[in-house]
C-alpha cells in the first residue's frame, strides 16, 4: 500500500488554493506513530516540495522548516495561520545577538498568545526569510494531526503577492491535511499489522511441536513447518494415512464438535521404522476471524469455525526419563547384587567376566591375582583349581561357566558341587548354580552365575502375585508357589509364617515382598525367618526393589491407539537362606560372650594396677621411675582403657543377641543430653567445631539417658574420626510433630561412605573400605541401631563419598 502520494498532495494544494509554492513536512515517528523528535519542527524531514527551483529545494531541505516566527502556532501549538503580507509581520532586524534573542521570545509569546485565541494574525511576527527563499507575502500554513492531536507534520503554501489566500483556501488546507494524517496513519498501521504478522509467521513456523489449522471441513488452511513434515513423513509409511487420520484428523472432528481434546498419548511408528510418541491438543476454534477461514461462505454450526490441532513429540523426553529410571533401576540392582553374601558373576556369550560382586571377590581371594577377571576364561579356569566331590579335577568343558553358556540351567537339584581352591589357597566347596541370559530370540548372550543358589522371584501388582520364580524359591518357601497366586494366598495355603528378628509374627504389610510392591519401597538385607507348615523353619536375608515393568518390558507399539494408563507396580525379591550362616554366628557370638566376659576381670587388674603404679609415681613414692618407665606406663594404661571399650561394645554385642539388654527409661531432656556429648567431646578435637542446632530449648522423651547418651557419642565419635581432614559436625534437633517422633541428626564433611557398601553399613564388623586406614571395630553402628530400635526409633543416614555424611535418630516423642 502506497502511503501517501505526498507530491501530488503539494501540488493539489498549490492548484485549489493558487499558492505559488508548497512545502510539506514531516515528523519522524516510530512504529507505535510516537515521535521521535520535538514539535519545534526543526528536525522534521521536507516530505515534498512544489513550485521551487532545484537550489531553493536545496535550500528548504538545508534549513529547518520549524517553530519560529509565523511557523510556531502550526508546529508548536498545532493550529493553521493565515497571513495576508507577510511582510507587515517582520520582526526588528538582529542587530545584536540580545535583540535577536529579544526577537525569537517576542515571537514565541505571539505564537502562544495567538493559538490560544488571545491575538490576532496581525500580532504575529515574522522572522523573515533566509537569503535564496522565494519571497513570501501571502502565507497560509496547517498542521497535520494525529489521533491524539499531537503534530505530526505542516503544509505550508506560499505567494509573492500580498492577500492571495481566503478563508475558504485555509479551510481547505486544513482539509487536505486531515486527510493526510489519516492516509499516514493507515499507512503505519498497515505497516505495523504487516510487521506483525511476518513476526507471528516467523514464531508460528518456529514452534518446534507441529501445528495444523483447519477448517470446519477439515481442510488444512494453515500448518508450520513441523506439522508439514510430520504429514510428509507420515505419508510415506504403509500405516500412513491412517496415523494421520489418528494425529490429525479424529482430535479434529472431537474439537470442531465442540470439544477440545487435551493431552492424548499417541504412539506412531515412523518411516524409519522408529517407535515416536505424540502428546496431541485439539481445541475448536471459535473466533470469527478473517483471513483464511471466513471466505467460506457455508456457515458451520455451532459457531465453530475450525480446529487447531498441535502434536507435541515427547519421544526424546520419554527415554530421557525411560533412560533415567533405567539408571536407578540400575543402580538399585547394582547396591543389591553389591549387598548378596552369595558370590555372583556375569559372563557375556565368550565368557569374559562383565561383572562380579564384593562377596564373589572375597570368597575366591580373586584381588590376589591381578587382573583376574580380564583374564581369559582358559586362564581362569586354570588358576582356580576345581574339582569334584570326589576330588577329580573337572574337564574344562565341564567348567560351570562352559555349562552355562552352551544352555544348561544349573540350578536346585542341577546345582554343581564342586571343591575349589581359592585364590589365597583356601580350600573350600561351593554350590554353584546359574542359568544363561538370553535375548528377545532367545540366543545365548551371556550367563549368570553364583555360588550359593537364592530364591529369586518377580511379583506384580499390590497384591503380590507371582510372575516367575526359579527353582531355589520352592525351597525357600517349602512349597511351589504357582505364577498368578497372591502372596498372601499362597502363604495361607500351605500354612507357611513368617517371623521378624525379634521373634514376632509379620503382619503382611511388613512383608519385604509386599513393601516393594504397594509402597515402591527397597528392601535391603532384611532378616526374616520363614516357617514352614512342617515346623522347619529358615533364616532368611531378604532383598526387595520395585521395579516399573512398563519400561523393562515395553516394545514398540504400532498402535494409534493410547497408550496404557499406569501399568501395575512390580517387584524382584531376593531370598538368601542364612540359616548355616546363622548357626556359624550363633557359635561365634557364644564365643564372643565367653571372651568378652573372660576379657573383664584380667583386663580389671591390669587397668588397677597400671593406675595405681603411675600414681605413685606422680606422688614420688616407691623407686623414681625413668621418663621411658612412666611413659610405658601410660602406654598400659591408654591400651587398657580402648580393651575395656571393645570388651563393654563386645558385652553390648551379645547381651543385643540375647535379648538381655534392659533399658532404664526415664523422662530425658535431649538437649542436655546432646550439650553433655558435646561438652565431653569437644575437648578431644581443634579442628572439628560441632555447634548445636536446637529447635526449642527442650525436648523431653522417655528414653534411657546412658544409652541415647551412647549412640550419640558414638555418632559424633565416627563423625570426628571419619573427617581426618577436619570440618565443621552439626547436631540438630527438631520436632516432627506428624510423626510424633524427635529427630537428632549429625552431619559430617568426611569421607562419607561408598554408595555400593551402605547397605552393610549397621551390620556388625561391617566397616567400609575407605575406612580401613582409620581405627575401628564395625560394632558401634551395629549396637547403635539395635539401641535405637529397642526404644521404638528409628536410625539412618545419607551419604556422599568425599563429601560427608549424615546420621539421623527418631525417637518417639511419647513415653515408652
Ligand atoms: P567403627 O567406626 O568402629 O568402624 P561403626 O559401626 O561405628 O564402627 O561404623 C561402621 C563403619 O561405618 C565405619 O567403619 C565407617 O566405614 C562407616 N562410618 C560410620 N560413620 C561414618 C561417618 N560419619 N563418615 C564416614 N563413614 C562412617
Amino acid at each position: 500500500m502506497r502511503a501517501l502520494d505526498e507530491t501530488r498532495l503539494v501540488e493539489t494544494a498549490c492548484e485549489l488554493t493558487g499558492a505559488e509554492f508548497a512545502a510539506f513536512t514531516l515528523r519522524p515517528v516510530n512504529d507505535e506513530g510516537e515521535p521521535l523528535v520535538p514539535a519545534e519542527g526543526g528536525r522534521f524531514h521536507l516530505a515534498a516540495v512544489a513550485g521551487v527551483t532545484p537550489e531553493q529545494e536545496a535550500l528548504f531541505r538545508r534549513m529547518p522548516l520549524g517553530g519560529e516566527g509565523l511557523l510556531a502556532p502550526i508546529f508548536r501549538h498545532g493550529v493553521p495561520v493565515r497571513v495576508t503580507d507577510a511582510l507587515a509581520h517582520l520582526s526588528q532586524p538582529e542587530q545584536t545577538r540580545a535583540t535577536g534573542q529579544r526577537n525569537r521570545d517576542a515571537a514565541r509569546q505571539a505564537a502562544f498568545d495567538y493559538a490560544h485565541g488571545q491575538l490576532s494574525t496581525e500580532g504575529l511576527r515574522s522572522m523573515g526569510v533566509p537569503r535564496g527563499h522565494p519571497v513570501v507575502r501571502s502565507f497560509l500554513g496547517a498542521p497535520l494531526l494525529d489521533r491524539t492531536t499531537q503534530v505530526r507534520g505542516g503544509l505550508l503554501l506560499g505567494h509573492r503577492e500580498p492577500g492571495q489566500f481566503t478563508r475558504d483556501d485555509e479551510a481547505l488546507l486544513v482539509g487536505l491535511a486531515a486527510q493526510a494524517a489519516v492516509a499516514l496513519e493507515n499507512a503505519r498501521l498497515y505497516r505495523l499489522a504487516q510487521r506483525r504478522a511476518q513476526e507471528l509467521n516467523a514464531i508460528f513456523e518456529s514452534i518446534a511441536d507441529g501445528v495444523t489449522v483447519m477448517d470446519h471441513q477439515r481442510t488444512i488452511v494453515r500448518e508450520n513447518g513441523a506439522a508439514r513434515r510430520l504429514r510428509e513423513q507420515l505419508k510415506d509409511t504403509p500405516e500412513g494415512e491412517r496415523v494421520v487420520e489418528a494425529l490429525l484428523y479424529t482430535p479434529a472432528r472431537h474439537a470442531l464438535s465442540g470439544e477440545a481434546v487435551v493431552d492424548l498419548l499417541l504412539s506412531v511408528v515412523d518411516s524409519h521404522n522408529e517407535t515416536r510418541e505424540y502428546l496431541v491438543n485439539a481445541s475448536p476454534l471459535r473466533l470469527l476471524t478473517t483471513g483464511p477461514l471466513s471466505q467460506k461462505n457455508d456457515t458451520p454450526q455451532n459457531g465453530v469455525f475450525g480446529a487447531v490441532v498441535t502434536c507435541h513429540d515427547t519421544t526424546e523426553r520419554r527415554l530421557r526419563e525411560a533412560e533415567h529410571q533405567a539408571q536407578a533401576h540400575a543402580s538399585q540392582l547394582e547396591a543389591i547384587f553389591e549387598a548378596l553374601t552369595d558370590g555372583v558373576f556375569v559372563y557375556d556369550r565368550h565368557g569374559s567376566i562383565v561383572q562380579v560382586n564384593t562377596a564373589a571377590r572375597r570368597l575366591l581371594a580373586l584381588d590376589v591375582v591381578p587382573d583376574y577377571t580380564a583374564r581369559p576364561l582358559e586362564e581362569r579356569i586354570a588358576l582356580l583349581d576345581m574339582r569334584d566331590t570326589q576330588g577329580q579335577s573337572l574337564p574344562r568343558g565341564r567348567s560351570a561357566p562352559g555349562r552355562l553358556l552352551k544352555g544348561e540351567v544349573l540350578t536346585g537339584a542341577n546345582a554343581l558341587e564342586v571343591q575349589v581352591r581359592a585364590l589365597d589357597g583356601q580350600e573350600m566347596q561351593v554350590s554353584i548354580g546359574g542359568a544363561p541370559l538370553r535375548d528377545q530370540e532367545g540366543r545365548i548372550t551371556g550367563a549368570v552365575m553364583n555360588e550359593l543358589p537364592s530364591s529369586v522371584y518377580l511379583v506384580h501388582g499390590s497384591d503380590a502375585r507371582l510372575i516367575l520364580a526359579n527353582r531355589a524359591s520352592a525351597t525357600v518357601w517349602g512349597a511351589s508357589w504357582p505364577p498368578g497366586q497372591p502372596m498372601d494366598e499362597f502363604l495361607r495355603e500351605h500354612g507357611i509364617r513368617v517371623f521378624g528378628m525379634d521373634g514376632l509374627a509379620l503382619a503382611p504389610e511388613q512383608l519385604a515382598t509386599l513393601r516393594a510392591v504397594r509402597d515402591g519401597e527397597m528392601v535391603y538385607q532384611h532378616q526374616e525367618v520363614i516357617r514352614h507348615s512342617d515346623g522347619t523353619s529358615m533364616h532368611v536375608l531378604v532383598n526387595a526393589v520395585a521395579l516399573d515393568l512398563h519400561h523393562l518390558f515395553s516394545s514398540p507399539v504400532d498402535a494409534t491407539k493410547p497408550l496404557a494408563e499406569g501399568t501395575e507396580p512390580a517387584a524382584l525379591v531376593v531370598h538368601q537362606d542364612v540359616s548355616t550362616l546363622k548357626e556359624a554366628e550363633r557359635r561365634k557370638d557364644e564365643f564372643i560372650a565367653i571372651a568378652a566376659h573372660e576379657l573383664g576381670n584380667p583386663l580389671a587388674v591390669l587397668k588397677s594396677y597400671a593406675q595405681a603404679l603411675l600414681f605413685q609415681a606422680r606422688r614420688g613414692r616407691g623407686y623414681e621411675l625413668a621418663d621411658w618407665q612412666r611413659e610405658a606406663l601410660q602406654n598400659i594404661d591408654l591400651a587398657t582403657h580402648r580393651l575395656v571399650d571393645l570388651t563393654e561394645e563386645l558385652l553390648d554385642v551379645t547381651r543385643l543377641q540375647a535379648g538381655q539388654l534392659a533399658l532404664h527409661p526415664e523422662p530425658t531432656d535431649l538437649v542436655a543430653l546432646t550439650r553433655r556429648v558435646v561438652a565431653r567431646l569437644q575437648v578431644t578435637t581443634e579442628r572439628h567445631p560441632i555447634t548445636i542446632h536446637a529447635a526449642q530449648e527442650h525436648f523431653v522423651a522417655e528414653v534411657d539417658p546412658r544409652r541415647i547418651e551412647q549412640v550419640l557419642g558414638n555418632l559424633v565419635t565416627n563423625a570426628i574420626k571419619y573427617s581426618p581432614e577436619g570440618g565443621r559436625i552439626d547436631l540438630t534437633l527438631c520436632e516432627d510433630p506428624q510423626a510424633d517422633t524427635v529427630e537428632l541428626y549429625v552431619e559430617d564433611q568426611g569421607i562419607g561412605i561408598p554408595a555400593h557398601q551402605q547397605a552393610r553399613i549397621f551390620g556388625r564388623f561391617e566397616r567400609a573400605d575407605n575406612a580401613r586406614k582409620i581405627d575401628g571395630t564395625g560394632l558401634g553402628l551395629y549396637i547403635c541401631r539395635a539401641l535405637v530400635e529397642q526404644h521404638g526409633g528409628r536410625i539412618w543416614f545419607e551419604s556422599l563419598e568425599d563429601q560427608g555424611s549424615a546420621f539421623f535418630i527418631a525417637l518417639p516423642n511419647s513415653s515408652l
